[in-house]
């Protein structure tokens, strides 16, 4: 069991009273009192994160009668580290140095300004452009200081720089909160989204710039493509290693949890040698290496008669567009999905909604023996420090944690209890509006509500 020294920090206090996780034979080792870093995040984040913890803490603390606790390590990203670090820095280096060592972290939403303005406030996110593109010393609209040049998505950032490759997003339903479909029990998926390349590998040149010049002079000149040339240009790579990795990961997981297909979701009809090849390597993947536990959709028809035959899994492609159209119209044809990383944003958002919004969908990123745990919505700035918003998400993405770490009893535990609160109409403001004879909580009181309800999530209770 590896557990070698702990790394050296400037700003991240590491726990005394905990241990860090090891990792031996493609296998986390965990400690009954694992070091953990979090970031609360951006935003509503604190709010979140404050609810989440004691959902989590409880859980495990009655799940195995005070013999596993989490160590909690506080790190920083996002607005945070620009108050603890040099005013620039929203990902500090020593962050994914701690991420990746003790390998296990959860996050809350965080910050990624979308304008075009040169500068943003880091209090109230005000888009400024400055005076001869210098730095305001305060800003426009709230008079802060905290005035910052722009900076890119710093999840984008987090995911690359620890090869966070998977997005792994679960989609089901919770038994009363409200939705717009007729029978959102139906639908009950895995994504597994690519999240590392595609249109999100940062290669982009301006319109106008002398880099946008030199690319549109190469493709045209030299490559004979034809486009506007007020174009701004953007690159999507997809390769091979990216694409066999994610989809190896997701039919694994279709094996480990015994899953009946696994379906690739593509624009290859269009963009044939990045989302098509996508759908081939996948193809290749499922056939070369896990020949004794797939078929394929054709084999299906082609050898089967249409039947599965028993034990095995079946790997079928479907292009994007329909893809929403199914989910919507067949939903248990479908249980985990492989998306190239834009289908797999837009199809993870989609079918949260089909069962409630985002409010309570969690996610995971996750890579080779490091795993980012995190909520799916933003940091709805509107709602900050007014104790108002949805845990759900975060303390579910806090599940998905537990279950990594291999503590399913304490996983089981907050899923009742989350049911069981929801079912019993105590709920927060975004539920409570949609939901008739509902009672309308805090953040907090969502979060101790929870917590109450582990006791005896038979016998609902009210706050
Ligand atoms: P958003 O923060 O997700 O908020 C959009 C709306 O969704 C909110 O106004 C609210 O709807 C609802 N909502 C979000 N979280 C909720 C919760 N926990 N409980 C209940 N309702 C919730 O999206 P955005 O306004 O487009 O983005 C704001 C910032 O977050 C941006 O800087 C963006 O870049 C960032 N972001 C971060 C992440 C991440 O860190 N993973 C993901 C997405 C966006 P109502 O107004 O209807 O109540």
């Amino acid at each position: 069991m590896e557990h070698t020294a702990m790394g050296n920090y400037q700003k991240i206090k590491v726990p005394a009273n905990g241990r860090k996780i090891g990792w031996s034979s493609g296998k986390l080792e965990v400690p009954d009192n694992p070091i953990v870093p979090f970031f609360p995040g951006d935003g509503t984040g604190p709010d979140l994160w404050r609810a989440t913890q004691m959902v989590l803490d409880a859980a495990v603390d009655k799940a195995y009668d005070g013999k596993k606790k989490i160590a909690w390590m506080e790190v920083h990203a996002g607005l945070t580290a620009l108050k603890h670090y040099d005013k620039d820095t929203v990902l500090p280096q020593e962050t994914v140095d701690a991420i990746r060592e003790f390998r296990v972290a959860i996050k809350g939403p965080l910050t990624t300004p979308s304008g075009s303005a040169k500068f943003v406030c880091l209090d109230c996110a005000a888009e400024q452009s400055g005076i001869d593109g210098n730095r305001p010393k305060t800003c426009a609209k709230c008079s802060s200081e905290w005035v910052t040049p722009r900076f890119r998505s710093v999840n984008v950032g987090l995911r690359q720089k620890l090869d966070l490759y998977a997005c792994v997003r679960p989609v089901r339903w919770f038994k009363g909160v409200p939705c717009p479909v007729k029978s959102p029990e139906k639908l009950n998926i895995v994504i597994f989204r690519e999240n590392t390349e595609d249109v999100y590998s940062g290669i982009e040149f301006e319109h106008g710039t002398a880099e946008q010049k030199k690319v549109y002079d190469f493709l045209t000149r030299e490559m004979g493509k034809k486009f506007n040339p007020d174009s701004g240009i953007g690159i999507k790579p997809i390769s091979v290693t990216g694409t066999k990795r994610l989809v190896r990961m997701a039919i694994q997981y279709a094996i480990d949890h015994k899953k009946p297909s696994v379906t690739l979701v593509h624009k290859g009809n269009i963009q044939k040698f990045t989302e098509g090849a996508f759908r081939d390597w996948g193809y290749e993947v499922a056939v070369q290496e896990f020949r004794q536990h797939v078929i394929t959709e054709q084999e299906q028809w082609d050898k089967h008669d249409g039947k599965v035959p028993a034990g095995k899994i079946v790997v079928k492609d479907r292009i994007a567009d329909q893809t929403f159209q199914q989910l919507l119209l067949r939903p248990d044809e479908y249980s985990v999905l492989a998306t190239p990383n834009l289908n797999g944003d837009y199809i993870s958002d989609a079918a949260a909604a089909q069962v409630g919004g985002l409010g309570i969908a969690p996610g995971a990123n996750i890579g080779e023996g490091v795993a980012v745990f995190e909520a799916t919505h933003g940091t709805a700035p509107k709602y900050t420090n007014k104790d108002m918003v949805n845990p759900g998400s975060l303390i579910l993405s806090g599940v998905m944690m537990l279950e990594h770490l291999g503590w399913q009893q304490a996983a089981d535990l907050v899923v009742k209890a989350l049911e069981a609160t929801i079912l019993n109409k105590t709920v927060t403001y975004d539920l409570e509006r949609q939901m008739t004879g509902a009672r309308k909580l805090k953040t907090s009181e969502f979060g101790a509500a929870i917590v109450r309800n582990m006791d005896s999530p038979a016998r609902v209770q009210v706050a």
